[in-house]
């Protein structure tokens, strides 16, 4: 599918430098960051304070999305570490989706009927502010190849399972012979048919979606499922564009999957663009998730009422392929709430 080329920005910079290299120069200190967008911070402590709970890590090609000068850019306030993460919440707690009580062995999260997901990297190459496993133990789930095996051992015991998912952090911040490794491994369990990715590298290091990547992706016998995670139509430029594309060309099925944030996307104009500009990718929406209630993001909460409305002016505004499901993540549940519940 070609993108109609007014709803696609063009990058601000081309892109200089391989993934490897731009993971390596991520923005990690507030100064820096400021710096680039040419803001004044009046309340830096605050702004480190927060960093010290859970860092700021942003690579260079996502800030060159943003607006400078702009405090209320949507990209810039899913990075920003701010003092409001450091006020304790009611209902706000380190592990709201009790994962580690579904975690049989590192690295490994059983809690759907059918499918696993493998903690493939502790890190990502961003840190979300909102993210419900910024509290996660990554390291209890960073396994050792010995343990891989023991997760590959467990998925093969259990007939059941069909689909094993990529995830993480960020599972493509592994390297490709890792990735290439594992998946000849998930491959070879007769029972697992799909192999799902959930990644947000595609938005903020493009580059990740390599020739080689695709390559290694794809010639597995498994049926691949590539999840995005796009919150705002500004993440989508050209350089994302042509990384869709070669995912699209070698026959993945891409899918989107976006959290409700205030001041994020919180208005039906937004994410009315940031579906429009997905399918002008090859992107379907999947999940407009509400935000988990993990200790330090309150700031992002949005009201349940106002997110059953904002679908509700969706399903006025785009055909029924381009609203996304609204949904919640519960502990010990079977599958995603949908909202309203039914
Ligand atoms: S990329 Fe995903 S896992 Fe990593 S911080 Fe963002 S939301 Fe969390």
């Amino acid at each position: 599918m070609t993108a109609p080329t007014d709803l696609i920005w063009q990058s601000k910079k081309p892109a200089t430098a391989n993934w490897q290299q731009q993971l390596k120069t991520l923005v990690r200190e507030p100064a820096q960051l400021f710096a680039l967008l040419g803001l004044q911070a009046e309340d830096m402590p605050a702004h480190l304070a927060a960093c010290q709970d859970f860092s700021l890590r942003v690579p260079t090609a996502f800030v060159d999305k943003m607006q400078p000068g702009d405090w209320n850019d949507p990209l810039l306030l899913q990075v920003l570490p701010q003092g409001a993460e450091l006020l304790a919440q009611p209902g706000f707690i380190a592990d709201p989706l009790q994962e580690q009580s579904n975690n049989p062995h590192p690295g490994l999260i059983h809690k759907y009927h059918g499918r696993v997901l493998l903690v493939v990297s502790g890190g990502c190459a961003i840190n979300c502010r909102y993210c419900f496993r910024r509290h996660f133990p990554y390291e209890d789930n960073n396994p050792s190849r010995k343990e891989w095996q023991t997760a590959l051992d467990y998925i093969a015991a259990d007939s059941s399972i069909s689909e094993v998912i990529l995830s993480g952090g960020d599972p493509l911040v592994a390297s490709d012979k890792q990735l290439a490794e594992l998946i000849a491994n998930i491959a070879a369990i007769p029972h697992v048919q799909t192999l799902r990715v959930h990644s947000r590298l595609p938005l903020v290091i493009p580059e990740r979606i390599s020739d080689e990547f695709v390559t290694l992706l794809t010639s597995s016998r498994l049926q691949t499922v590539f999840v995005i995670h796009c919150n705002h139509a500004n993440e989508l430029d050209s350089r994302v564009q042509q990384a869709m594309a070669k995912l699209k060309a070698a026959g993945v099925t891409l899918l989107n999957q976006s959290v409700l944030l205030a001041k994020v996307n919180d208005n039906s104009a937004a994410l009315q663009a940031l579906n429009e500009k997905l399918f002008a990718m090859g992107v379907l929406p999947y999940y407009l998730h509400v935000l988990d209630k993990v200790q330090g993001a309150a700031h992002f909460d949005v009201d349940e009422s106002h997110a059953i409305a904002l679908i509700e002016s969706l399903r006025t505004k785009l055909p029924g392929y381009l609203v996304p499901k609204l949904v919640r993540e519960l502990p010990q549940q079977a599958s995603k709430t949908p909202i309203p519940a039914y």
